[in-house]
Parts: structure tokens; C-alpha cells; sequence
């Protein structure tokens, strides 16, 4: 396969979502989470669902990067934005994350210099070009973008750019997934696996998943067929009795991952004792630090950050909905007080966000009968 469309071809769908079918056992109800917010968005945007048997539960994951942001960090980045000549940087669905008085954008609307960056080698670049001025890139997500911070700060520090730093909020997947697993209100069957964190953490890390919780984890890909091989792959996992880490995503994801990458983010990077999850709470070791060598680089050093801890709103079941405990529409607010244009969660903001996905594509309720 060479082109994106033969991974949408529909006559191949509808072969998977035969050969799913007649892998399931009738009268049993199975959980499958997919962990990643890429996979929920084409999950809704290519109906795969639809294709799915009536006792086949597709459940949502924390893998989305902006829904996992608590408000507090929020509420520190806004705080940096206002410091007196800092130009802020951050990606585009950043600037819209509730903080509890605002957003990245409102501040903007207020005067702060928040500008949206495609990369965080785009802040460098605007801290190069702005001598006079601090430059704070705000760096978000998992294993998958932490290596493109690195290797920007790796940068600034050999050329030696003083007016550059990073506010950084990178996660690790797998502690809120032994999390997941912890928690006694969700019993899941398998796991569709992170196929962009794979691609740089490899299926290793992924092991504890079968091996301590007897789960099945198949690593997926983002288009549809491949979304569906890998739902096929976890129910023959289940019906032989079998359980492992397979990799479907082979023509992108290596068993071993990205050495480089890793070598990378070993360089600048070390675990926080615990960071805060939106709607999660605090879990150990799952958050990411600038490492001493690098702490010249640390925006939260250099400019000391407020660390306030905010609750979430009450209306707000992003932290249910993130552990798949509740469907998005079951949220009380769901399309009403909170949308994609004025968002009260996090789950609202990205597209890769379960409630936007929902929204977004018209999945306003979903019954299914178990037949
Ligand atoms: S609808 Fe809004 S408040 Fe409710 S879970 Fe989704 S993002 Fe959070």
C-alpha cells in the first residue's frame, strides 16, 4: 500500500468488519480502549464504529496531549505570558485550553504577546529574531513530540540563545495506563496501542500490559483499515486465549522504537516525582522536567510560576470521560454549555479530544443494542 487511499478503501472495511464479526463470541460485551486521540478522531470522522457488532465498545483513552492539561498549568503559562517583555509561545490548540480565568488566547485578547508556533524550532527562531525580548515555548505532549523539545533546547544551548525557554509539560503514557488498570469502575478487554508514541518509545513499554494485566495491546495506525485490523487482531487475540503486544503499525513503528529520539530526551529530560492529570490527579513519574544540565533552559525557574493546584469545574467530567468511565454525550454539557467554540474541558478543545470528535461528527447520542 502506497497511498493513503487504499487505507479508506471501503470493500476492504467491510471484509475486516466481517471477519470481526465472526470472531466475536455472541452474548459477550467487550471493551476495547484505543489510548490515543488521533485514533477516537478517525474512529468518528471515518464512522468505524459503525462497522463495529453491537457488543464491540470502543472506549476513549488520556492519549489526547491538550486534554491532559490541568488548569493549573494553564493558569502558570497565562502567568509567564504576562511577565513584562515575554513573547509566549505555543501550538494552536493550547491557546484554547480553560484555565480557571481564561485562556492562552483570552490573555492575547488582553495584551499578553501569546503567538502560535507549528514547532517549538519556530519559538527558537522568533527568540532569535527578538534579542531584546524572553521567549517561552510552552511544550505539550507525549513521547511523540518531547523529542522535537529536546532537540530545540540541544539547539538553543549550543548556539547559545539566552532569551529562549521551555515551560514544559510533557507525559509519558504508560503510568496513567497502569493507572487505568488500577482503577476498580473500568474493566477493559484491550488496548489499541499509541502508534505515534510507539514509533518512539517501540512496543517494550507496552509489555506490563499483557504480561501484569492479561490484556491484549495490538500497536495501530491512524487510518481506518488499520484501525480495524487491529480490533480484529485483539478479538483473535481474546478467542485463541491469547495475550501479547502485536504491532500492526509495522511500516511505521520498530520494536525498538527511535533509539536517537530516545537518547534525545534521556539527554534533557527527567521524570517529575508526580505531575497532575486534567481529571486524573496527580500520577507518579508521569510528567517530564528539564534535567539539571538543562535547568538554565527552564522557564519555571526563570520565572518562578505561581503552581497553584485549580479544581476543575464542577460541570466538568472531562476526567471521566478521559478514563472512558462515561461517553462524551453522557457529559451534563455536552454540546450545550460546552463547545468546540466556547469549551468548558479539555476533551472540547483538540480534535483529538473525544468530546470534539463527538461533536465535531454528529455523535450527539449513541445507544447500541446488544444483540
Ligand atoms: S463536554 Fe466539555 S466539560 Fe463535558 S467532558 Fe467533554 S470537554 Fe469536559
Amino acid at each position: 500500500m502506497k497511498f493513503v487511499d487504499e487505507f479508506r478503501d471501503p470493500g476492504l472495511g467491510r471484509v475486516l468488519a466481517g471477519q470481526i464479526l465472526a470472531e466475536v463470541e455472541p452474548g459477550r460485551r467487550y471493551k476495547v480502549m484505543e489510548v490515543c486521540g488521533g485514533h477516537t478522531h478517525s474512529i468518528y470522522k471515518y464512522g468505524v464504529d459503525d462497522l463495529l457488532p453491537a457488543n464491540v465498545e470502543l472506549v476513549h483513552g488520556p492519549g489526547c496531549p491538550v486534554c491532559v492539561i490541568p488548569m493549573g498549568r494553564v493558569d502558570d503559562g497565562i502567568a509567564i505570558a504576562h511577565e513584562p517583555g515575554v513573547i509566549f509561545t505555543c501550538f494552536g490548540d493550547m491557546m484554547r485550553v480553560p484555565g480557571s480565568r481564561g485562556s492562552l488566547l483570552e490573555a492575547k485578547a488582553a495584551g499578553a504577546d501569546v503567538r502560535m508556533v507549528y514547532s517549538p524550532l519556530d519559538a527558537l527562531r522568533i527568540a532569535k529574531a527578538n534579542p531584546d525580548r524572553q521567549v517561552v515555548f510552552y511544550a505539550i505532549g507525549f513521547e511523540t513530540t518531547a523529542p522535537s523539545t529536546a532537540l530545540t533546547l540541544m539547539r538553543a544551548k549550543a548556539e547559545a540563545v539566552p532569551n529562549f525557554s521551555v515551560m514544559c509539560n510533557h507525559v509519558t503514557i504508560v503510568p496513567p495506563l497502569r493507572a487505568l488498570l488500577e482503577s476498580p469502575d473500568l474493566r477493559l478487554d484491550g488496548f489499541i496501542g499509541p502508534g505515534h508514541v510507539c514509533t518512539v518509545v517501540g512496543a517494550r513499554p507496552l509489555r506490563f500490559i499483557p504480561a501484569q494485566y492479561e490484556r491484549p495491546v495490538v500497536i495501530a495506525g491512524f487510518e481506518p483499515l488499520d484501525i480495524l485490523q487491529a480490533i480484529h487482531m485483539i478479538l483473535r487475540q481474546l478467542a485463541e486465549g491469547r495475550c501479547e503486544v502485536e504491532n500492526q503499525y509495522t511500516r511505521v513503528v520498530p520494536p525498538d522504537g527511535n533509539r536517537r529520539a530516545l537518547e534525545v530526551m534521556a539527554q534533557v529530560f527527567e521524570l517529575r516525582p508526580h505531575f497532575e492529570w486534567r481529571g486524573l490527579g496527580f500520577i507518579s513519574q508521569s510528567g517530564l522536567k528539564l534535567s539539571a544540565a538543562y535547568a538554565d533552559l527552564d522557564a519555571e525557574l526563570r520565572f518562578g510560576v505561581p503552581g497553584v493546584r485549580v479544581a476543575d469545574p464542577k460541570a466538568c467530567q472531562c476526567g471521566e470521560v478521559l478514563k472512558g468511565v462515561i461517553k462524551p454525550w453522557e457529559c451534563k454539557v455536552f454540546g450545550t454549555a460546552c463547545t468546540p467554540e466556547r469549551p468548558i474541558g479539555t476533551c472540547m478543545v483538540s480534535s483529538e479530544g473525544a468530546c470534539a470528535a463527538y461533536y465535531n461528527f454528529g455523535r450527539f447520542a449513541r445507544e447500541r443494542e446488544v444483540v
